[in-house]
This record gives C-alpha cells, sequence and structure tokens, in this order.
C-alpha cells in the first residue's frame, strides 16, 4: 500500500481563480466610462499604468504596510529626542509610487481640463491597492490652494510639493526635491469646533502674513507626522489664524515639534496619526491674520473631496472581490452569481458603487471647471453632499461585499476586512456626518447661487418621472425651513440620490439607471439585495465582474 496517498487529504476546489496582478483599470468599465464622460481621455494610458501597478505591486505592497504598522522611536540610542515614526519599506513604496505617477501634483503641474478627473481616478486606483497612504497623498495634493494664499511660502515650498520625487528622510527641506505635507487641526477640547483651539502663536518680530511666530500648544489628531510641514491652526490677538509649520527649522535643526504617542485606531493601519505639541514650534503665518478657517477650508474641500474618491473605490475593490468571488463559486451545485437571491445583492452593490463613482467623478469635473461660477457653486455643495453620502453608504456596503464572500471575506487574507475597518474613518475626519449636512445647509442658504446650481443641475428629470417626482419634493422640502436642521440628513440624502440618479440617467446605460431609479427612489429597502422586480441584475452583475479565469 502506497501511504503517500493518505497525505494528500484533499483536492482544492470550488475556489475562484486568483486576481492577483490585474489590472484595476481594465476591469473597470464603469471607470473608463465615467472618466472619458468627464474629460480625462488624455490621461488614459496614465491611468491604465496606474491600473496595473494598484492591482499588481501596490496591492501586495498594500498587504505589507498594514500587517507592520508605523512604529514611534521618541529617542535614539543616546537618549537624543528625534521623534521618528519608523514604516515598512512597503509603506514608501506606496508613496514613492503615488508621488512619481503625480498623485498629489497631477492638476497643479497639468492643469488642463480633465486633470482632476483623471488623478480622481488614479487615486481610485490606489486607495483600492491601499488607503492608509492615501492620507499624506491627499494632504500633499491639497495643501497647494492653501499655500497659494500666501506666495512668498508658495514659493519656498510649491516646486517641492508639486515635484515628482519622494524623499521619506527626517531631515530638513533643503535637501529635499520632494517634500509631504500634513494639517494639524484638532485639539483634544474640539475638532468639529476648531474655533476653541488654545494653542497660542506668539510674532518672532514683525506680524503679518507670511511672518514667523512661535506656536504653544497641543494638536490631537495630526496624521502622517513624519511629513515635511504642516498647515495648522493657533490663536494670535486677531484670533484663529492659519500657519506653516515645518519639521524642521531654516537652519536644518529639528522644530519643536513633539510626537507624544500614535493613535491605536480601527483601522487606517498603514497610516500614523499621533498626538504632538508645540513647545515654542518655528512657523509661518499663511493668509490673513484672523482669517485662519477660510485659509485652511481651502485645504480641507480638496480632503472632502478625496474622501469620496476613497470611499468610491473601496466600495469597487469590495465588490470587484464579491463579484469575482461569486462567479466562482457554487453552492449547492449552481453558480453563486447565477443565483436569483445573489444577484439581487450583487446588482444592489454594483448600483451603490456606480453612483458613487459617478457623482465623485462629476465632481473632479467641477474641480476642472471652477473658472465657471456654475460649476465653482456646484463643487461648493457636492463636496459636503458628496462627503456625507458617500462616505456614509461606505461600511454597510463592504459588509456586504464581504458577506457574499461567505467565511473566507472574514478573512485577512483577503483585502475585504482591511476595506471594511478603513471605511468609517472618512465619515469621521475632514469633518464628520452631521458636520457635512450642516455645511449643506450652509451653503445653501448662505451663498448666492447654490440652490439654483443644485435645480439647474437636477433639471426637470431627464425624461424620467420618479425623478421629476423626486425633485418636486425636494423643492418642498427646502421651501419648508421649520427644523431644517433636524432634517439635515434627510435632505442631504435627498439631493445626493438626485444628484446620482440624474447623472446615470445622463450617462445613458438603461439597466444602471433604471435599476438605480427603481430602488432608490421609487422603492426602499432597508438592507442591500432588496432590488424590486425587474431590475435588470444580471447585466449589472456582470458589469461589475472582472473577467478572469
Ligand atoms: C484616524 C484619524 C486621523 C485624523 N487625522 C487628523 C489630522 O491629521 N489632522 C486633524 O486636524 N484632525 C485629524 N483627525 C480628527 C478629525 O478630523 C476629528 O476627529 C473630526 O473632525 C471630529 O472632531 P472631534 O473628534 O473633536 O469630534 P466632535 O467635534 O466632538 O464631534 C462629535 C460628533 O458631533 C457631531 N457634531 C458636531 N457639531 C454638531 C452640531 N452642531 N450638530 C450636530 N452634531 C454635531 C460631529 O459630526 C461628530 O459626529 C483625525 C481623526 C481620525 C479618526
Amino acid at each position: 500500500m502506497n501511504l503517500h496517498q493518505f497525505a494528500e487529504t484533499h483536492e482544492v476546489t470550488n475556489q475562484p481563480p486568483s486576481l492577483d496582478g490585474i489590472n484595476l483599470y481594465r476591469i473597470d468599465l464603469p471607470l473608463q466610462e465615467w472618466s472619458h464622460r468627464y474629460g480625462a481621455g488624455w490621461a488614459q494610458s496614465r491611468i491604465d499604468t496606474y491600473g496595473a501597478l494598484a492591482g499588481g505591486p501596490l496591492m501586495a505592497a498594500g498587504f505589507l504596510a498594514n500587517q507592520n504598522k508605523p512604529v514611534f522611536v521618541s529617542h535614539d540610542r543616546y537618549g537624543n529626542r528625534i521623534d521618528l515614526v519608523e514604516f515598512h519599506p512597503a509603506y514608501h513604496e506606496l508613496m514613492r509610487t503615488a508621488v512619481e505617477h503625480g498623485l498629489p501634483s497631477l492638476p497643479w503641474t497639468d492643469p488642463q481640463p480633465g486633470a482632476h478627473v483623471a488623478r480622481a481616478a488614479m487615486s481610485y486606483l490606489h486607495s483600492q491597492a491601499e488607503a492608509g497612504s492615501g492620507c499624506p497623498l491627499t494632504m500633499t495634493f491639497a495643501s497647494v490652494p492653501a499655500l497659494k494664499i500666501q506666495p512668498d511660502l508658495a514659493e519656498i515650498w510649491l516646486p517641492k510639493i508639486l515635484a515628482t520625487e519622494y524623499d521619506p528622510r527626517n531631515v530638513g527641506i533643503s535637501h529635499k526635491a520632494g517634500v509631504t505635507i500634513g494639517m494639524a487641526m484638532t485639539e483634544k477640547q474640539g475638532g468639529t469646533d476648531v474655533r476653541a483651539n488654545t494653542t497660542r502663536a506668539y510674532p518672532v518680530g514683525a506680524t503679518g502674513p507670511g511672518q514667523a511666530y512661535e506656536l504653544v500648544g497641543h494638536k490631537w489628531f495630526c496624521s502622517a507626522p513624519m511629513c515635511d510641514a504642516f498647515l495648522t491652526l493657533a490663536q494670535t490677538d486677531k484670533g484663529l489664524t492659519c500657519f506653516l509649520l515645518p519639521r524642521h527649522r531654516p537652519d536644518d535643526s529639528r522644530n519643536q515639534f513633539y510626537v507624544q504617542r500614535l493613535k491605536n485606531k480601527l483601522g487606517n493601519w498603514s497610516n500614523a496619526s499621533s498626538e504632538v505639541e508645540f513647545r515654542g514650534a518655528l512657523v509661518w503665518m499663511v493668509g490673513e491674520e484672523g482669517r485662519g478657517v477660510p485659509t485652511i477650508i481651502e485645504m480641507v474641500a480638496m480632503t472632502r473631496f478625496d474622501c469620496m474618491v476613497g470611499s468610491s473605490a473601496l466600495m469597487r475593490q469590495a465588490l470587484t472581490q464579491a463579484a469575482h468571488h461569486c462567479a466562482h463559486r457554487s453552492v449547492g451545485g449552481r453558480v453563486l452569481s447565477e443565483q436569483p437571491l445573489m444577484q439581487n445583492v450583487l446588482a444592489d452593490l454594483a448600483l451603490e458603487s456606480e453612483a458613487a463613482l459617478a457623482l465623485t467623478m462629476r465632481m473632479g469635473r467641477a474641480l476642472d471647471h471652477l473658472q465657471d461660477s456654475q460649476e465653482g457653486r456646484f463643487a461648493r455643495l457636492v463636496t459636503a453632499v458628496g462627503k456625507y453620502w458617500i462616505c456614509k453608504r461606505a461600511p454597510a456596503m463592504i459588509n456586504e461585499a464581504a458577506e457574499c464572500m461567505g467565511g473566507a471575506g472574514y478573512v485577512e487574507e483577503t483585502i475585504l476586512p482591511r476595506l471594511y475597518r478603513e471605511a468609517p474613518v472618512n465619515s469621521t475626519w475632514e469633518g464628520s456626518g452631521n458636520v457635512q449636512c450642516l455645511d449643506v445647509l450652509r451653503a445653501l442658504s448662505k451663498e448666492p447661487g447654490v440652490l439654483d446650481a443644485l435645480f439647474d443641475e437636477l433639471g426637470d428629470g431627464h425624461g424620467d418621472k420618479r425623478l421629476a417626482a423626486h425633485i418636486v419634493h425636494l423643492k418642498a422640502a427646502f421651501k419648508d425651513t421649520t427644523d431644517i436642521q433636524y432634517r439635515a440628513r434627510q435632505l442631504t440624502e435627498d439631493i445626493a440620490i438626485g444628484l446620482q440618479a440624474k447623472l446615470l440617467l445622463e450617462a445613458g446605460n438603461a439597466s444602471v439607471s433604471d435599476g438605480f431609479i427603481a430602488s432608490r427612489l421609487a422603492a426602499s429597502g432597508r438592507v442591500y439585495g432588496t432590488l424590486p422586480r425587474g431590475v435588470d441584475v444580471e447585466a449589472l452583475v456582470a458589469r461589475s465582474s472582472p473577467q478572469v479565469g
């Protein structure tokens, strides 16, 4: 008898083929269509290149960078304070690849129509492979409009921010060709309420924009503390003011910027988030004294847009994995993606994913055309609407996608647990859900033309009676201002769904727009997989399934 035959306990069957090394752009029909629609056709080969990287080496690096969390090293072996955060090499690979491909810089260095859409598409691919590194990448990208307010500082910093070189060394910027930028606003007593900041700025000599000050105080959250500089807020005699705080002083000595500890976070593990103290840190004033919030909001508006990109990306990656699994997994002798109830779930997830992408890309288009005042108003409103809605939808959607994969979706060898852990942060940071909804009310009531811009965009329903009725309902909801704060989430949700329905109708794929409108406007199931009868689920599932294996 051959004993080896007993060592072979079983043959592995009924498991999907690997998705390793897949080009995430080529399998993503909606991304191809939406990026073309909004003017990024010229960047297709760049996006395609990034799709191959994201599905290949960056995906692998993403696992390593999250298995090996950053470590805070306060002192060197001789007892000198160094305030270093050490990252796994995979994190640096993620950062380097993104910076070299222009993720933090493209729309600023090549500001042609479609540049914001193209960058959003690449960022969408990057975040599918690894989202934590997206934090310093987006802050670096977003710092540009705020820094431009202070031309003397911009002249020094922008060439290095926009250089496609990544240099993670803990040295002054005179030694670096490329730098990254962070943002530190939140203090212990108030994150939303930044006006309660107690950090104080003291002038070194002359006062006013561009002048040097010293900061004394703290920040309760400061992500990516190895960035080369941070935009931060501190009080002066004239109120809350924005400052640029470099890690090193111009003479290359360390600035008085002390990391206290790293946060032990639910997710977002590859990215370090810290608590910091400033004990006389040398800073330069950015923008007008006392106008810190309007100055830093130039940065925050962009990071909020990137929360839309990031949450859309997490949902897309979850959908890709779930659709792929179900296309190859049989239960009861039948492939899951052909079983009616699973088709209902997968198609519903596909609708959520595509609607999120549509709104995100439409927002990218608005950023590409800000010189058009209508687009400016649209961007002002939809930054808050989209940040709220898309980020809120992501955790439940990803949970459902993981469940489509059964037990495998709960196991760290798949990316699903990481996507799920990552999802909630986008709705919390950069202004939490309620804050976005209150900002929607502020934009609509205080900024001239925003309400008209919304209803111009929505039009008359684009030939769809259900959307037309939704718009009528929305107009009535805005006319009645009683209890409007109490109703702000419902109003924001209704705006988001109306806009998504309109964009999907405009795109002309009837299975997608009909499915979305039938389930989000006409009927309302409370969990995914409750699409009403008549939705073309087969077409939706096929559209979202990677064609491999
Ligand atoms: C992982 C991580 C990294 C972060 N990194 C940074 C960083 O790099 N830099 C930085 O500055 N900050 C950072 N933050 C902080 C983040 O931006 C804040 O936590 C966030 O803005 C909320 O502020 P808070 O924690 O003080 O909550 P609070 O302001 O106390 O808010 C608590 C809740 O109240 C709600 N709320 C507030 N006002 C109202 C109102 N008027 N009506 C109804 N509800 C209201 C909010 O929506 C929220 O849900 C980070 C946070 C996390 C989780």
